[in-house]
């Protein structure tokens, strides 16, 4: 099955999209972390995006929805794949159902994640990962065990990502409610919509994923 992440910065999504891929085998497909891959690489797109991306705003959206027809056609999409952060736009939107249409892929359902905004800014802020494993932290609610080692590959070096400062993450979750929360009524009316509860711990949001995606 083939399906979407709806939620504000921070909501869990990327965390359950990453779950799912490791016990379901679905790919996780987030424009956030591919668009920091170009970013990283230097390439033309990753310039084009570098400043945008820091500043909280969204990229254009023919560059996104270019990069996701591309990858969705890559063979390991083919067992099932979650969008983490696209569609984020109406036309992105409009988009994806037009090129889904002429792959002849369908979108199973579409999640949309609710939660309260001012615990995802505490969440963002305070969240740092390996560096060389990619495994999340968070100075509050999840620590390394020793501190400074990651659990995972003992690693020492970690990381934040540029965007997760207070300013522009109030500004991500302005683009959020003025470009993104319109998305949420363009699935209801397809009857593809599904709200689970952002808020709930997070091996129970897992298992309803779980049943939503059988
Ligand atoms: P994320 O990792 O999903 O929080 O995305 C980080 C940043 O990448 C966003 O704040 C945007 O600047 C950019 N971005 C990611 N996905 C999209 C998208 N679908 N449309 C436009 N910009 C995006």
């Amino acid at each position: 099955m083939n399906i979407a992440l709806l939620g504000p910065p921070g909501c869990g999504k990327g965390t359950q999209a990453k779950r799912l891929e490791d016990r379901l085998g679905y790919l996780q497909l987030s424009t956030g972390e591919m668009l920091r891959a170009e970013v990283e690489s230097g390439s033309e797109l990753g310039s084009a995006a570098k400043d945008i991306i820091e500043s909280g705003k969204l990229v254009p959206d023919d560059m996104i929805v270019d990069m996701i027809s591309k990858r969705i056609d890559e063979p390991d999409c083919q067992k099932g794949f979650i969008l983490d952060g696209f569609p984020r736009t109406v036309p992105q939107a409009e988009a994806l159902a037009n090129l889904l249409k002429e792959k002849d892929i369908p979108l199973g359902s579409v999640v949309e994640f609710s939660v309260d905004e001012d615990a995802m800014v505490k969440r963002i802020v305070g969240r740092f990962a390996c560096t060389f494993c990619g495994q999340g932290y968070h100075d509050d609610f999840q620590k390394p065990i020793v501190d400074g080692v990651c659990d995972k590959c003992n690693g020492t070096d970690f990381m934040r990502r540029a965007d997760d400062n207070e300013d522009t993450v109030r500004s991500r979750l302005k683009e959020y409610h003025r470009q993104t929360a319109p998305i949420i009524g363009f699935y209801e009316n397809l009857g593809l919509l599904v709200s689970i509860d952002g808020m709930a711990e997070i091996d129970e949001i897992t298992k309803r994923m779980e049943t939503i995606v059988r």
